[in-house]
């Protein structure tokens, strides 16, 4: 393919497309395109489509505002920055396995005052994430800790983030599977070690037997200070035991576990049954107080029972004193 050189006032950008496209190129001379089209055509070719949708408005009001340039430009490529921010979540919240709906927006921290706010939205900064942090979400049931370990996930990966969200069970029988079909180390990259942020849902609602106690074991060992988890549980560490059904487990897990972690323990009604009546002490009435409720009622002090002393706090603790020492319980 040859080209003749035209004259340098006859160039048009979108016809040297076209002619790139058909192998020719034109000899009419075409007028010039308008500096906006041009600019426009920039837009679509580097594929900011979005900006290229929003330009002529955006240049009107830059117009009838007196905006400086700087502005415009500003408010034009928001716009684009906003679309690849909603198109990645969209990729990123369905294949994170994140249930829809909850969010820190729409959590009433009013009805649940044991939980500290603040803390919260040190969390939501998503510092733990960089600092390979864990939170421990730790109460009965009812009380948010699922809603609010999702609403931080949705956060990261609104953020960015790789986030997987699993419930301890379904973890356990997918990496059974897994070992089972070979497809162990893709699922492991792809879910359980992989992502920056997984959250582990539901640990203890059932006793976990010794196969399944190993893969929790070899999830959180392998993160071990490589990745955050979150996890929420209705039964507080002293009980731990129980949930995998020997000590020495138990204690390996915890210990990883909670190790530079965050510890929210949530205590309050369930806002499941926030329509019933309630005793002074927030607990259900006679009957429908269930067994799971008085377990996981779990006191500050029980939650550390028979533990060795964390060293850590979250940043922003205040000073450390005899208090101080230990993984943060609320
Ligand atoms: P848990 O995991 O502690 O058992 P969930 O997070 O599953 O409790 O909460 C139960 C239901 O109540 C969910 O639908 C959740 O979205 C909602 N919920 C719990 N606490 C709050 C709250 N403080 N504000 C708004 N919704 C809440
Ligand atoms: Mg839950």
């Amino acid at each position: 393919m040859t080209h003749r050189r035209r004259p340098e006032s006859t160039w048009r950008w979108d016809q040297d497309q076209q002619a790139l496209v058909d192998g020719t190129v034109s000899d009419e001379p075409k007028p010039r395109a308008s500096q906006y089209q041009r600019l426009l055509n920039h837009l679509q070719y580097l594929e900011l489509n979005t900006a290229a949708e929003h330009l002529k408005a955006e240049l009107d009001l830059g117009q009838r505002t007196k905006a400086s340039a700087t502005q415009v430009l500003e408010r034009l490529l928001a716009h684009q920055v906003m679309a690849a921010h909603q198109r990645r979540l969209a990729v990123r919240i369905p294949t994170s396995q994140l249930p829809v709906g909850k969010t820190l927006e729409n959590f009433d921290f009013d009805f649940q005052p044991s939980i500290d706010r603040q803390l919260v939205g040190e969390l939501s900064t998503l510092r733990f994430i960089e600092e390979k942090r864990n939170v421990i979400l730790v109460g009965p049931p009812g009380v948010g800790k699922t809603h609010l370990a999702v609403a931080l996930g949705v956060r990261a990966a609104a953020a960015g983030y790789r986030v997987y969200f699993s419930t301890a069970a379904d973890m356990v029988a997918s990496l059974q599977a897994a070992n089972e079909d070979g497809s162990l180390g893709r699922k492991q990259r792809s879910y359980y070690i992989g992502p920056p942020l997984l959250i582990i849902d539901e640990l203890g609602y059932l006793p976990l037997d010794r196969a399944s106690v190993t893969w929790v074991y070899h999830v959180i060992s392998k993160r071990y200070e490589k990745g955050s988890i979150i996890l929420t549980s209705n039964r507080g560490f002293g009980e731990w035991v129980e949930i995998f059904s020997e000590a020495v487990a138990a204690t390996a897990i915890v210990d990883r576990l909670l190790h530079n972690a965050v510890v929210l323990n949530i205590r309050g009604r369930s806002y499941r049954m926030r329509g019933f009546r309630t005793g002074p002490d927030g607990a259900l009435p006679g009957s429908l107080t269930t067994s799971a409720d008085n377990r996981a009622a779990v006191k500050p002090q029980d939650a550390r029972k028979g533990l060795p002393e964390y060293s850590t706090t979250y940043p922003n603790d205040g000073p450390r004193g005899p208090e101080g020492g230990g993984a943060r319980v609320r």
